[in-house]
C-alpha cells in the first residue's frame, strides 16, 4: 500500500478495511457493492445545472490534486469555486449523506488549506435530482471531525492480518466475496 492514504479509499475503509485491498488490486473500475455503487459512483460527469454554470468560469479549480500533510491524505477536488470559497463534490445521486461522503469533503478541505485557499463553505451535489446537501465546516461540528479524525488513526493502524468480518450483511453485498478470505 501507499505510504498515504488516498482521500477515496476512506469511504472504502467505513464499508470494510479490507476492501480496500481489494479495490487496489482489481481497479477503480469495480463497483464493490450493491450499496456503495452510490457511494463509489463518485463524480461520474453528467450535465447538469451546476456543471454548466461553472464550466465557463475561470475562478473555478476543478479536478486539482490537493494533499493534507496533517492527515497524510491525497486526492483530487471536484469543484472549488474560488471567491465563494465553495468546495463541492458531486455524487450521481445522493439517497443519504453517508459518513464517508462527509470525511471525502474534509479530506478535499484540508488539502486545499494547504495549499493556501480559504474554504467557507462545503456542499454535496445530487445530480439526478439536482438537489445540494450543506455540510458543516469540520469545526462547526465536532462530531463528525471526531470521527474522520478516528477513522484516519484507525486507517493507519489497520493491520489485515488481524482483521476479522463480524457483519455478514456486508459479505453479502461486497463483490469480493469469492475472492475475499475474511468473508462471512
Ligand atoms: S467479503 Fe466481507 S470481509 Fe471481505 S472485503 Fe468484502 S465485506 Fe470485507
Amino acid at each position: 500500500m501507499e505510504s498515504y492514504i488516498k482521500i477515496t479509499q476512506l469511504n472504502d475503509f467505513i464499508f470494510c478495511p479490507a476492501s480496500i485491498y481489494f479495490h487496489d488490486l482489481y481497479g477503480d473500475a469495480d463497483t464493490r457493492t450493491i450499496q456503495t455503487t452510490d457511494q463509489t459512483l463518485g463524480t461520474a460527469s453528467h450535465s447538469t445545472i451546476i456543471d454548466q454554470s461553472y464550466s465557463t468560469r475561470s475562478d473555478v479549480l476543478q479536478g486539482i490534486y490537493v494533499y493534507s500533510s496533517k492527515y497524510n491524505l491525497l486526492g483530487k477536488i471536484d469543484l472549488f469555486h474560488i471567491k465563494r470559497g465553495l468546495l463541492t463534490e458531486r455524487k450521481r445521486q445522493i439517497k443519504q449523506v453517508f459518513d464517508g461522503y462527509v470525511y471525502q469533503l474534509y479530506g478535499q478541505y484540508y488539502g486545499l488549506l494547504e495549499r493556501g485557499y480559504e474554504i467557507n463553505a462545503l456542499r454535496l451535489y445530487s445530480q439526478i435530482d439536482n438537489k445540494v446537501y450543506p455540510v458543516p465546516l469540520p469545526q462547526d461540528d465536532p462530531e463528525m471531525f471526531g470521527k474522520f479524525e478516528n477513522t484516519i488513526q484507525d486507517f493507519e493502524s489497520f493491520d489485515l492480518s488481524r482483521f476479522v468480518q463480524t457483519n455478514p450483511d456486508k459479505c453479502a453485498r461486497c463483490i469480493y466475496t469469492n475472492a475475499c478470505d475474511r468473508s462471512l
